[in-house]
């Protein structure tokens, strides 16, 4: 028996425990993980419809060959419709007969809107506490796809100093760092290159500021490899950096290390965010840290668990997470360390391999 009709038996009896008679999900990792079909989020419908005794998919007839190829072992029923043919009320066909239906949050609302006016008797519920545990604790084969994207994008991160010299733009070296991702992954999913002030907004993505002496980088990048998904953050300077930095960068690593000790199962998620907010509290730098310290990882790049407070959500082994501290001090410049983790049976794996410190470029 495949992944995917373990899958689909594990989402059938949370579905049932959640009271649903069906199950709808549209374009999304949800998707690729219920039946390997990685589908495009066209403004056609794509609609995937679980219930008690079957399993079916909904998509335009252009989609069905992209479809059949990451389908081979059959477990769904596969229902074409052409350009002319109405979709929507196809997918009602084959939910009338459920007064509760679990949505998949990714789902256009306008799939959804329609097809709550086509269906005015049914429930329409948020499948989030349907779908989500299934994906919260990974296979080992799994958490070996995480370890292998971890490695991938350690290898990027391994090349990035000498593309970081003075006058280069952001967006120049974030070109290096794309084709470097695609060298080793399938897909970029980010490339944050976050130079001197840029580097205290945690999203900066890529500018056109030249690198100049002195500068201080948060470079935090990652991609897709087999499905599975990196996420590494790096801090680099270009000859001396300012004043405070050194300070701010040796809180920043004292965080990321008790976060990651504070790991084990049985910890909870907010446990590991309260290790890694009281380092960097007791230096001073408390109003800095401005994010969770994590989020879970996998098919998708942010997943379950958020790494927050009051996430009381008890750590299993198979969970897998970043753990990325950081201080932002407006105007002036940012740290972010990060690393993918893995709750093991007796602890934590780091997933990343790459050193911690802070990385001379040039
Ligand atoms: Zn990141
Ligand atoms: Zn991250």
């Amino acid at each position: 028996m495949s992944d995917f009709f373990a899958r689909l038996d594990n989402s059938r009896q949370a579905l049932a425990a959640a009271g649903c008679g069906a199950l709808i999900v549209g374009p999304s990792k949800d998707l690729t993980y219920l039946l390997g079909y990685d589908a495009l989020p066209l403004e056609r419908l794509t609609l995937f419809i679980l219930t008690a005794d079957g399993a079916h998919l909904v998509l335009p007839e252009l989609e069905r060959e992209r479809a059949e190829a990451f389908h081979s072992d059959k477990h769904a029923v596969l229902h074409s419709y052409t350009e002319t043919q109405n979709s929507l009320a196809l997918a009602a066909s084959l939910l009338k007969d459920h007064s509760a239906i679990a949505v998949q949050p990714h789902l256009f609302s306008s799939f959804t809107l329609a097809l709550q006016a086509l269906l005015p008797e049914q429930r329409f519920v948020d499948a989030t506490p349907v779908l989500a545990p299934l994906r919260l604790v990974k296979t080992t084969d799994e958490i070996g796809l995480l370890r292998a994207a971890a490695h991938a994008i350690d290898s990027v991160h391994a090349k990035v100093a000498q593309w970081l010299v003075p006058g280069a733009t952001e967006a120049e070296v974030g070109r290096k760092i794309a084709d470097a991702i695609l060298d080793t992954h399938d897909t970029v999913n980010f490339v944050i290159v976050a130079s001197g002030p840029n580097g205290a907004s945690p999203h900066h993505e890529l500018s056109n500021r030249r690198l100049a002496l002195g500068d201080t980088v948060v470079v935090d990048i990652g991609g897709s490899r087999h499905g599975y998904c990196s996420d590494e953050t790096r801090n680099y300077v270009i000859g001396t950096a300012p004043a405070e930095y050194q300070q701010v960068y040796d809180t920043v690593l004292g965080a990321h290390a008790a976060a990651v000790a504070a790991v084990h199962p049985g910890a909870t998620a907010q446990s590991v965010d309260a290790a890694a907010r009281k380092i960097i509290t007791d230096a001073g730098y408390g109003d800095y840290f401005i994010h969770r310290t994590g989020h879970g990882i996998g098919l998708d790049a942010h997943e379950e668990p958020w790494i927050v407070h009051g996430n009381y959500t008890t750590l299993k082994p198979g969970m897998a997470f970043s753990i990325e501290p950081g201080i932002y001090l407006p105007g002036r410049f940012g740290v972010r360390i990060e690393d993918i983790v893995a709750v093991t049976a007796d602890g934590v794996e780091i997933l990343n391999t790459a050193p911690l410190n802070l990385i001379t470029a040039g």
